[in-house]
């Protein structure tokens, strides 16, 4: 049996009643249209005030998500770590709040977890997006080379003073920070940033972590790139590595706007490219790898890689993670080897996470392919509990 076919391990921590609700969970949301009806119905219900709140926290919410606050998620925070040696990333998924308040507040929160990473030996890392701190549209007009207003200029000094004011006390406190991705038209004024945070405070190992999304067929050469200035600034590199969650909205704007698409010609090419990334950061002695992914076969590769350079299974330059709610055969089996595993737990309140968990529905789906993986294991589990 192959290291991930073990759903015994992979379930260990759900009841027979979880391990059903989960079954009937994908079953419904294999189903393409109803996701998209169901998206488009959750969302009408929630602006015009219908109390269905309950109905997607029993459902959908429960499943991907660890509560309304983080001190919700103590519990299964404890719990995945005690019993399955995973750790968790807490993560404040409110998305698409473009005022002030929301930026100062995320930065509040971030803040908070910080601390949790410090007493918690269950929470590795904090984590946070660019747009959780600054307007989107702020970082599309950098990303542009668009000149900015005075009062522009101010509201990106202010953007840039959060990240400082995060990653200072991450370094003091000695917690490693976690930059989340985004749309490839704000990323470039994201990145430049991250990279001179990096500089600035990777000194002597990496505490700021970038993402690439290797479904962008850029990436490896901006890897290397980046490496090489690295190298002359004598700086570490911290990297979360994923495939990418944008795709569908990547295309269809670069076919409405009439530029060539970011995203590598099909799955096979972002596959490579995902491979290729994660075998170059393991190479290099002064990066870090935080590799998101639900692929199993990047998942045995990065073991072997593992292996190739030397990197022990609990070094702390490598870790692997995956979203709660998904790929538990993968997360359990590895930690049960030893490795370093870490579940990004999302959290907030109901209505502002539901971005986020249309996103999960939709790559759940039977057309993205992800739901027969897991309702197979399901499956293959409830035999094996005779259920
Ligand atoms: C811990 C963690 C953190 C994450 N953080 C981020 C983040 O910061 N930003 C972000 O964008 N995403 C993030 N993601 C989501 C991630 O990008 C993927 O959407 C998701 O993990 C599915 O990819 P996979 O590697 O698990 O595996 P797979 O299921 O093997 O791959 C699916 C992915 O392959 C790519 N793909 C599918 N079809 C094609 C095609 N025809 N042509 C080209 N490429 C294709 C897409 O990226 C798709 O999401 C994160 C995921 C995890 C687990």
């Amino acid at each position: 049996m192959k290291l991930f076919d073990n759903t015994e391990v992979a379930f260990a921590l759900k009841t027979d009643s979880q391990l059903e609700r989960a079954y009937f969970l994908f079953k419904m949301i294999q189903n393409e249209p109803m996701v998209r009806i169901g998206s488009a119905v959750t969302n009408f219900a929630l602006k015009v005030h219908l109390p269905v709140e309950g109905l997607i926290r029993s459902t959908v919410f429960d499943h991907f998500c660890g509560g309304v606050t983080e001190e919700d998620c103590l519990p299964i925070i404890d719990n995945m770590y005690n019993n399955g040696n995973v750790h968790s990333v807490l993560d404040y998924s409110v998305e698409g709040k473009d005022q002030e308040v929301s930026f100062d507040g995320a930065l509040e929160k971030i803040l908070k977890i910080v601390d949790f990473c410090e007493e918690k030996k269950s929470i590795p890392y904090a984590v946070f997006k660019p747009t959780g701190f600054g307007r989107f549209a702020l970082y599309q007009k950098i990303s542009e080379g668009k000149e900015l207003s005075q009062e522009e200029k101010e509201e990106w000094s202010r953007v840039e003073a959060r990240y400082h004011k995060v990653c200072k006390v991450a370094v003091k406190k000695d917690v490693p920070l976690l930059i989340d991705a985004e749309e490839s038209w704000m990323q470039d004024a994201a990145d430049d940033l991250i990279e001179s945070l990096m500089e600035t405070y990777n000194k002597d190992k990496a505490i700021v972590f970038n993402t690439l999304q290797m479904y962008r067929h850029d990436r490896m050469d901006y890897l290397k790139a980046l490496y090489k200035r690295a190298s002359e600034k004598g700086f570490h590199i911290g990297m979360k590595v994923v495939r990418g969650a944008y795709m569908e909205k990547e295309r269809e704007r670069a076919a409405e706007k009439g530029y060539p698409s970011p995203i590598c010609k099909n799955k096979k090419a972002t596959d490579i490219n995902y491979d290729k990334a994660i075998e170059f950061i393991m190479e290099h002695p002064k990066m870090a790898l935080f590799a998101g992914t639900h692929n199993e076969e990047s998942s045995y590769l990065l073991m072997d890689l593992a292996k190739k350079y030397g990197i022990d299974k609990n070094d702390n330059r490598l870790w692997f993670g995956q979203l709660f709610g998904m790929s538990d055969h993968i997360s359990y089996n590895l930690a049960n080897q030893g490795y370093n595993v870490a579940k990004y737990l999302p959290f907030g309140p109901v209505r502002d996470v539901m971005p986020y968990l249309i996103r999960r529905a939709e790559e759940n789906t039977s057309v993205a392919g992800q739901t027969s993986r897991e309702l197979n294991l399901l499956k293959t589990e409830r035999k094996r509990r005779k259920l």
